[in-house]
């Protein structure tokens, strides 16, 4: 069997941010994919600037041009209701299709010296530290293992997911990339009964900077769409500005979204990113969340690598760092998805005090980061 300091599942943003992180501080690291890269993935791209500077140190030489190449995003609109609330986006976001963002980050964990395998799937994990791992290609043991394995994998399934209770309802997300002329630097986030979807210009690496590219990606009540033009369907702005547009990506989906309470740690395995909590896409935090507890993940094992403290104190001091640092995130996002589940009539008063307060919306868009 073969035997390294940690184990990491999971090759998203969460995944490599921990492996690079803790490759560079010494420990000897297996990170496994299911999948294969590269890949699209469901998601709005919006990369939020709390994660710029962590994403360029995690980032190799080789890879450096990604982020100083994307298309930077000053601005959001949120279209509700018929009305138009604008607010900047200070410090600028970055638009990084995750098609060259997870390769990138992949191949970086690589240059980084970790053992990075694809299409192995962890199947069964055993121990509380050390771990022994059953996967597709092989059995592994390690010291300490990091759980990045995102929000729906066959390793973090409850009863209640394979087992719905009645009535709940049943969220699909659902993304695609589309030509469109000359689109704005803009987040524009178009909400309708049942979901919203977010539309934002980007770049493929490779793409001169001319193309017209913008991505749309929903998240969606299963019950009132199912496809792209189905949900553009729903929203009037929306529909109109989809009219032009021709499909450049083949579609991709996922179900069922599913949020509950943030948990980062179980049975002494650290939790990162999806794996530990997803947070509302609309926010567009989920890739910095990933990144940012990947991060600290790795900085709270090397004491333990070092032989100064114990696995337990080392996954006890990542539970309350990811509690003071990213928890405040999940709540205030969940306060404003209350928000819009309120009927359109408090609604109506709600966004006219948004429209009219700038300064309102910049500090409830600051709340959530
Ligand atoms: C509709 C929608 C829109 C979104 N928009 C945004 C946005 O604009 N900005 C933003 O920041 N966030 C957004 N998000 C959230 C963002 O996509 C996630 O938060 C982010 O991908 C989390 O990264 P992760 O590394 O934790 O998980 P993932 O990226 O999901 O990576 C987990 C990896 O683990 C692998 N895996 C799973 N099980 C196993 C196993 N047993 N063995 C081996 N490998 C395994 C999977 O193949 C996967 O590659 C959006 C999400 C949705 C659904």
């Amino acid at each position: 069997m073969l035997r390294y300091d940690l184990i990491i599942i999971g090759g998203g943003p969460a995944g490599t941010s921990a492996a690079i992180s803790a490759a560079r501080n010494g420990a000897s690291v297996l990170l496994l994919e299911r999948g294969r890269f590269p890949r699209h993935k469901v998601c709005g791209e919006f990369v939020s600037a709390e994660s710029l500077g962590l994403l360029t140190d995690l980032l190799d030489d080789h890879h450096a041009a990604l982020l100083g190449n994307a298309i930077r995003i000053p601005q959001a609109r949120v279209f509700l209701d018929g009305r138009v609330v604008q607010t900047v986006v200070d410090p600028p976001a970055a638009s990084i299709a995750r098609l060259d963002l997870d390769a990138a980050l992949w191949h970086s964990a690589e240059g980084a010296g970790v053992e990075a395998r694809q299409q192995v799937t962890v199947q069964h994990i055993g121990g509380s530290g050390p771990f022994f791992l059953m996967a597709t290609e092989g059995e592994f043991e390690a010291r300490a293992l990091v759980n990045a394995s995102g929000r729906w994998s066959n390793l973090n399934l409850t009863p209640d997911d394979r087992q719905p209770s009645k009535g709940q309802q049943k969220w699909l997300g659902l993304k695609a990339h589309f030509a469109e002329s000359f689109p704005e630097p803009s987040v524009d986030l178009y909400f309708f009964d049942g979901g919203y979807c977010g539309v934002e210009p980007v770049l493929l690496s490779g793409e001169g900077s001319s193309t017209g590219r913008v991505n749309a990606s929903a998240m969606v009540r299963a019950d009132v769409a199912s496809t792209l033009p189905e949900v553009f369907a729903l929203q009037p702005a929306l529909l109109k500005r989809s009219r032009s547009w021709t499909r450049l990506s083949d579609p991709v989906s996922t179900s069922p979204l599913i949020f509950r309470d943030p948990q980062p740690d179980r049975n002494n395995v650290l939790r990162v990113g999806d794996a530990a909590g997803f947070v509302d896409p609309f926010v567009g935090d989920g890739i910095s969340l990933a990144m940012r507890s990947g991060a600290l993940a790795a900085k709270c094992l090397a004491p333990f690598f070092a032989g100064k403290i114990s696995l337990p104190d080392a996954v006890s001091r990542y539970a309350e760092l990811y509690t003071q640092s990213l928890l405040p995130v999940f709540r205030a996002s969940s306060t404003i998805r209350q928000m819009l589940k309120l009927p359109r009539g408090v609604r109506k008063p709600l966004l006219f005090i948004l429209e009219s307060a700038p300064a309102l919306t910049r500090y409830a868009v600051r709340k959530t980061r």
